[in-house]
C-alpha cells in the first residue's frame, strides 16, 4: 500500500447516504445502517417481499400461477429508502462506487445463506446502444463485487442483449412479460452450468426470467437469481 493509499485508508470520510463522519473504510453511520430495508417474509421461489405465503405450497400466488424458468431468488434489501437511492445514483448519476458497497452487502447476505454455491455468476448484458449511452453496467459492476467476496467466476461476455428494451419501469404490468421476450442469446453453451443471474433491482422478474429461459435453452443446468433489492 503506498503512503498515500494508507493515508486515504486513515482517513475518516463521510456517511455514503448522510453527511456524518464515519472511521475510515465505514459506509454507513449507525442511524443510515439501521434505515436498511432488509427483506423479511419473502417469498421463496421468487424473493417478493412481504409475500403471503400458502403454507402447503410454500411459494406466493403468482409463483403458484406461473412458476419462474429460475429455482429460486435471493434479494437482501426490499427496494425502499435508502437502498433505492444508492441504486439510482449508481445507475443515472454515474456513483460507480456505490457498487462495491452494494455489492458487499449482497455478497454478505448470500454467505450466510449458505446456498450451495454457482458455477458462474452472469451479470444481465444491457444492450450495446444503453451500454454506450451510460458508459456501464451496474449489474456488472455489482457482480465483480460479489464475484470477489465469494470467489465465484464471473461471466459478462457470453450472454447478451439482442433487443434495446424499454425500461421495464415505464411499462404497464401487462405489457412487461411480452417487453423482454426473447430479449437475451447466449453465444456460447453453459452445459451442466449453475448459473447465478445478477441485477441490481427486480420488479416483475420479467427480465431475469427471459435471461434464466435462454440459458436454460443454452444448456445451464440450474438458474438461481440474485438481486441488491427487490419491489
Ligand atoms: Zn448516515
Ligand atoms: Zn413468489
Amino acid at each position: 500500500m503506498s503512503l498515500l493509499n494508507l493515508l486515504r485508508w486513515l482517513e475518516p470520510q463521510n456517511c455514503l447516504l448522510c453527511t456524518a463522519r464515519v472511521a475510515a473504510n465505514v459506509d454507513f453511520c449507525p442511524g443510515c445502517e439501521r434505515s436498511l430495508p432488509w427483506s423479511r417474509w419473502a417469498c421463496p421461489r421468487c424473493a417478493a417481499p412481504d409475500s403471503v405465503v400458502d403454507t402447503l405450497e410454500a411459494v406466493c400466488g403468482e409463483c403458484q400461477k406461473k412458476p419462474p424458468a429460475y429455482a429460486y431468488a435471493r434479494a437482501p434489501f426490499r427496494y425502499a429508502p435508502p437502498v433505492d437511492r444508492l441504486i439510482q445514483n449508481l445507475k443515472y448519476h454515474g456513483r460507480l462506487e456505490f457498487s462495491r458497497v452494494l455489492g458487499k452487502y449482497l455478497a454478505g447476505y448470500l454467505q450466510n445463506l449458505n446456498d450451495p454455491p454457482p458455477d458462474v455468476i452472469v451479470p444481465v448484458p444491457l444492450h450495446t446502444s444503453r451500454l454506450r449511452s451510460r458508459g456501464y453496467n451496474q449489474s456488472l459492476e455489482i457482480a465483480r463485487t460479489v464475484s470477489k467476496y465469494l470467489a465465484l467466476p464471473l461471466n459478462w461476455s457470453d450472454a447478451e442483449r439482442t433487443r434495446d428494451t424499454a425500461p421495464q419501469t415505464e411499462l404497464p404490468r401487462d405489457k412487461r412479460r411480452k417487453n423482454v421476450r426473447g430479449a437475451f442469446k447466449s453465444s456460447v453453451a453453459f452445459s451442466g452450468q449453475r448459473v447465478a443471474i445478477l441485477d441490481d433491482v427486480m420488479t416483475s422478474g420479467h427480465t431475469v426470467n427471459a435471461l434464466a429461459e435462454s440459458l436454460l435453452r443454452s444448456e445451464a443446468l440450474e438458474i438461481r437469481v440474485w438481486v441488491v433489492a427487490r419491489t
